[in-house]
This record gives C-alpha cells, sequence and structure tokens, in this order.
C-alpha cells in the first residue's frame, strides 16, 4: 500500500542555480533528486560521492582531516543561535577543499533564514521576520546585485554588555 506522508520541512535550497549531487549531513530538510540527506558523512554518503556537501560547521571541519574530493562546494548549515564561521573556518576549509564555502542560517522546519552569497560578503536575510538582534547588519548593496539587508557574526553577549556599560 502506498502511503503519502507530507513533509512539513522545507526542501534545502543549493546556493547558486541547479544542486550539483549535494549530500546533506543534517535531517534538517525535504531532500530530492540531485540532493540526498545522510546520518553524517557515512559509508553511504562517501559511496554516493556527492559534488557539494551540506553540514553543520563542527561536520565540515571534523572532515578537514581526510577531505572528500568535491568539485563544487561547501555549505555550512547552522541554527541561529549558532556560532558563524571565522576566518580561520573559512581558511581551514579552503585549505582542505578547494571549494567555495556558503553559509546558510536554517530555522526550525527547514526553512533558509539567511544565506550567503557568491559575494561572500555577509548573509542575505531572507526571513524579514526573523528577531536578528545581536547580528551585524549590513544594509548596503551587496556586490551580487541585491539590495537585500545583510547579517554577520553576531556579537557575543558579553562584548554588547560591555559596550553598554562604556555608553553609560
Ligand atoms: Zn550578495
Amino acid at each position: 500500500m502506498l502511503k503519502f506522508w507530507p513533509s512539513r520541512k522545507a526542501a534545502f535550497q543549493y546556493p547558486i542555480g541547479e544542486a550539483p549531487r549535494t549530500a546533506v549531513l543534517v535531517p534538517w530538510f525535504r531532500t530530492g533528486r540531485s540532493v540526498q540527506s545522510f546520518p553524517g558523512w557515512t559509508q553511504n554518503a562517501s559511496d554516493y560521492a556527492p559534488a557539494a556537501i551540506a553540514g553543520t560547521r563542527a561536520q565540515l571541519l571534523a572532515l578537514t582531516a581526510e577531505p572528500p574530493a568535491l568539485t563544487h562546494a561547501l555549505i555550512v548549515l547552522a541554527r541561529p543561535t549558532d556560532m558563524l564561521l571565522t576566518n580561520a573556518d573559512r581558511d581551514q576549509l579552503w585549505r582542505a577543499f578547494r571549494v567555495p564555502v556558503f553559509e546558510q542560517l536554517i530555522g526550525a522546519q527547514g526553512d533558509r533564514l539567511a544565506a550567503e552569497c557568491e559575494a561572500h560578503d555577509g548573509l542575505h536575510v531572507e526571513a524579514q521576520g526573523h528577531d536578528w538582534t545581536g547580528y551585524a547588519i549590513d544594509e548596503g548593496l551587496c556586490a551580487c546585485g541585491l539590495r537585500t539587508p545583510r547579517v554577520s557574526s553576531p556579537v557575543p553577549a558579553e562584548r554588547v554588555r560591555a559596550a553598554a556599560m562604556f555608553a553609560r
């Protein structure tokens, strides 16, 4: 008997154009055709021979010890409470994989809250209703041509408090 379970999760969105063969290492999305989900970097994920991998910062940094050969991209997936990539993280990922890195902030239902474009200058906000308190926000025109605001590294709470003390 054929059963249909409607998924409430949003689909994974590849950063630019059609997704190549992509292995997604977290169960946050609806996947399909060229995008497959795996419970981490398993043998099955390796056998899938992806052109791109999407996973958390911790998962992707762990893979730099023995990086699989990729041809397209790394997509770093983060929840809004997670730390965004540092420049040191990006250097480490580049040295290991030699493919562009695109960071995305993902909401509870797999919805994309903000995503990095090919200009790699912050993450374009896609969820206007989300509370971006604590993030640095750039409202200038992006080199990619979009005018939507871009968020970057949240300022750590203790620095915000310290700045507030100074302001008094
Ligand atoms: Zn842009």
